[in-house]
């Protein structure tokens, strides 16, 4: 019995029919630059500012506070050092993060600090949660912004964003949080949840890869990353990917409108995952089993490489991952995994398997009965 089975949807997930037949039409007869002053430009800014419109209402936020931009990773290096460099003019060069960001947030804080900025990277506890009062107790005189992800790509836990924007707002330090693996997923208002920037992305969701956004709260003055002409509103250059916009606004449409059902299906899926996995001798989960991502799973498997344990499920037809994509194919361990004390060793052992809307329970018990082999002629080779 084989099977195709992708279960790596914190890396990617397919574009749906619904979506790309929203799109088509931006990609063939509606080509027209929103810039231009004729019909057929007004027709494409026209579904522009729909889109805008329909996403910023998912989040809670204004229309005039989301930026388009070209994914998850340019949102978080604008949000980053926008306000960074922004700020600075007021001598706040002071930033905190967490040791277990994407390393979009990391590599941007690190870029930074080569700027003169200095950060601070807040530890994770062993189930893979960031404490509140570490963030308030980090706070300083001289701190520009707080950035902690919503919830992690890797491990799947939920952070207490609502209580540390709660506590930033209340010191009057900018929060940003990086919602790529929530948004469409977990419940979001950005007014209600204290957010002051927020980041999002169109291919974890659905949609198409290099579409994203940054929602930017009214009233905070951040500097661009890309200059050039007066798209959105003069805040970031480049003429619109139009297409892949309608994308975005019709996949989070349609992952809000369902998010209640989706969240309980694939919480029921992860957990027969989880329960079956953890018969294995020498595996555990990694990371918070309640404050988790509804699709996600991360275990250790004692004594298993992680690369060959991926090659093996390939072959059998499986999707998965080791660590974050990103990461994949360097030998270093996770530093997700290495953010919550799980030692070097075992952290190589990791397998990540994130399951999506186009899982099944048969799917589920596929990987199952494929699984304990793999790992155990690993272990005997
Ligand atoms: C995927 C991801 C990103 C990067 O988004 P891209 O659109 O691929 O650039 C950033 N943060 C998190 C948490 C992610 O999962």
């Amino acid at each position: 019995m084989s099977r195709f089975v992708y279960a790596d949807n914190a890396a990617t997930t397919p574009i749906t029919e619904p979506v790309l037949r929203a799109m088509m039409p931006y990609l063939t007869e509606c080509y027209g630059n929103p810039s231009s002053m004729y019909s057929k430009g007004r027709e494409a800014k026209r579904a522009l500012e729909l889109a805008r419109e329909s996403i910023a209402e998912w989040i809670g936020a204004r229309p005039g506070e989301l930026y388009f931009t070209a994914g998850g990773s340019e949102s978080d290096n604008w949000a980053l050092k926008g306000i960074a460099r922004e700020l600075a003019l007021q001598g706040k060069k002071h930033l905190i993060t967490t040791c277990f960001e994407h390393h979009a947030v990391l590599h941007a804080a690190q870029a930074l600090e080569r700027e003169g900025f200095s950060v601070t990277y807040l530890p994770v506890h062993e189930n893979g949660l960031v404490r509140p009062e570490e963030v308030a107790n980090a706070i300083r005189e001289d701190t520009a912004l707080v950035s902690v992800m919503y919830a992690n790509n890797e491990i799947g836990t939920i952070q207490p964003i609502a209580e540390i924007g709660a506590i930033c707002r209340e010191r009057g330090v900018i929060f940003h949080t990086d919602a790529v693996q929530a948004v469409g997923t977990l419940p979001i208002d950005v007014a209600e949840q204290n957010i002051d920037l927020l980041s999002l992305s169109g291919h974890k969701l659905h949609a198409p890869k290099g579409i994203g956004a940054l929602y930017v709260r009214r009233g905070i003055t951040i500097q661009n990353l890309v200059d050039g002409g007066a798209q959105e509103r003069g805040r970031r250059a480049g003429t619109e990917n139009i297409a892949a916009i309608v994308g975005l606004a019709a996949a989070l449409r349609d992952a809000c409108s369902t998010m209640k059902e989706r969240a309980e299906r694939l919480c029921a899926l992860r957990d027969r995952l989880i329960e079956g996995a953890l018969q294995i001798p020498g595996s555990s989960l990694n990371g918070d089993a309640q404050h988790r991502l509804p699709g996600n799973v991360n275990l250790c498997l004692e004594g298993v490489d992680g690369e060959a344990m991926l090659l093996l499920l390939d072959r059998q037809g499986i999707c998965a991952s080791s660590g974050s994509a990103c990461t994949a194919g360097s030998l270093e361990a996770s530093h997700v995994l290495l953010a919550i004390g799980i030692p070097p060793e075992l952290a190589k052992s990791s397998l990540r398997l994130t399951l999506g809307d186009q899982n099944t329970e048969e799917d589920v018990e596929y990987i199952l009965s494929v699984l304990p082999a793999v790992i155990e002629r690993l272990r005997t080779s």
